[in-house]
């Protein structure tokens, strides 16, 4: 099949070749697919696209009428896509389910570390020859309360290792697993989560009833210098309301791998740019926020893993129709 490939990098370009090993033709296309880059799908029948893409009503009325048939993205989450403007195109609509929880739950873990014992902050200093520990005081994790809020794949790779550390995991999900009774954690309501839990980890997928799960009113309900924690979709935070909880010393620590308006902004060098987005500038301001760029995927097996559901995607819709991992506007719901 002929595959445009949107918001490709020569990482992407890596780990596609040496899975797709010549069945489908790629094109590598750097933009990010929006309403203006479309046409650069030229005749795809399959638009291979990342977190970042916009796949609303109009560009996916493009895409029908440029003859797509298949969108495929290479991530897990399909919060970017109108999937029921794609059910309307028939267009069908693949994804990389579960590539490595590891990958994204151990980066998880690196914000919580690095945030608590300010590696951030000890790196430049020792660079600088400044060995004072004023100011980089920490806390033990043991026994401490972790609240993961989405216990998938990820939250659930989250709670085992944090048990590993000696910490109480509580959690919060519309489906429980019983897998986690077995690792010694408790499912509570939200509003427990939040009063109960030193650290609170997002790991829900960013749905129409997940938009901004922390808002003011979340934020208010929880401890005390609490931790904080995004590495799920920008979106499921309220930025405003986060940075208001940091001026006043509710929010103790924050640490974001995804940002709301992460689009304008990650995945690209910037560095000789002026940053326009004070929301983001103003965040960058507080020496207990630790932001990196989403990350938390970019591991070689996970990329690997990437790569081959993506290609296996794309040969099932052509053997098939289908592709191997639909996303079905069922999942909305
Ligand atoms: P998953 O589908 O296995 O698990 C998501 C869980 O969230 C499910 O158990 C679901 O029941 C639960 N959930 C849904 N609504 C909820 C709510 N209102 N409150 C609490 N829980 C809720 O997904 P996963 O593989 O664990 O991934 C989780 C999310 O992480 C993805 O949706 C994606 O947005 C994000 N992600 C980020 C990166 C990254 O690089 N930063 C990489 C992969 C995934």
């Amino acid at each position: 099949m002929k595959v445009g490939v949107f918001s490709s990098k020569p990482y992407d370009r890596q780990f596609l070749d040496a899975a797709n090993g010549g069945r489908h033709r790629l094109t590598y296309i750097e933009p990010r697919l929006t309403a203006e880059t479309v046409a650069l799908s030229d005749t795809a029948d399959v638009v291979c696209v990342f977190v970042n893409d916009q796949l609303d009503r109009a560009v996916i009325k493009k895409l029908s009428q440029r003859g797509v048939r298949l969108i495929a993205l290479r991530c897990a989450g399909f919060n970017n896509v109108d999937l029921a403007a794609a059910e309307a195109a028939g267009i069908a609509v693949g994804r990389v389910p579960g590539y490595s929880p590891h990958a994204v739950a151990e980066h998880t873990v690196a914000l919580i570390l690095s945030l608590n014992r300010k590696m951030h902050r000890a790196y430049v200093r020792v660079r600088e020859g400044n060995f004072a520990l004023d100011g980089l005081l920490g806390f033990d994790l043991h026994k401490h309360t972790v609240g993961i809020i989405g216990t998938g794949r990820i939250g659930m790779t989250l709670a085992g290792i944090m048990r590993g550390f000696g910490c109480h995991v509580l959690a919060c999900d519309p489906s429980p697993d019983p897998a986690l009774e077995r690792l010694g954690g408790a499912y509570v309501d939200m509003d427990e989560l939040l009063a109960r839990s030193d650290i609170v980890s997002l790991h829900c997928p960013l749905t129409p009833h997940t938009r901004h799960i922390i808002d003011a009113t979340a934020i208010s309900r929880m401890k005390p210098g609490v931790m904080l924690i995004n590495t799920s979709r920008g979106a499921v935070i309220d930025t405003q309301a986060v940075t208001a909880g940091l001026k006043s010393g509710r929010v103790g620590y924050l640490g974001l791998d995804v940002y709301e308006e992460e689009g304008d902004l990650f995945f690209e060098d910037l560095s000789n740019q002026m940053i326009q987005d004070d929301v983001f500038a103003r965040l960058l301001t507080f020496p207990n926020v630790l932001i990196t760029g989403h990350q938390a995927f970019f591991t070689d097996q996970a990329m690997s893993a990437i790569a081959a559901t993506t290609i296996n995607n794309i040969s099932t819709f052509e053997d098939t129709g289908r592709p191997a991992h639909e996303v079905s506007v069922e999942r909305l719901a």
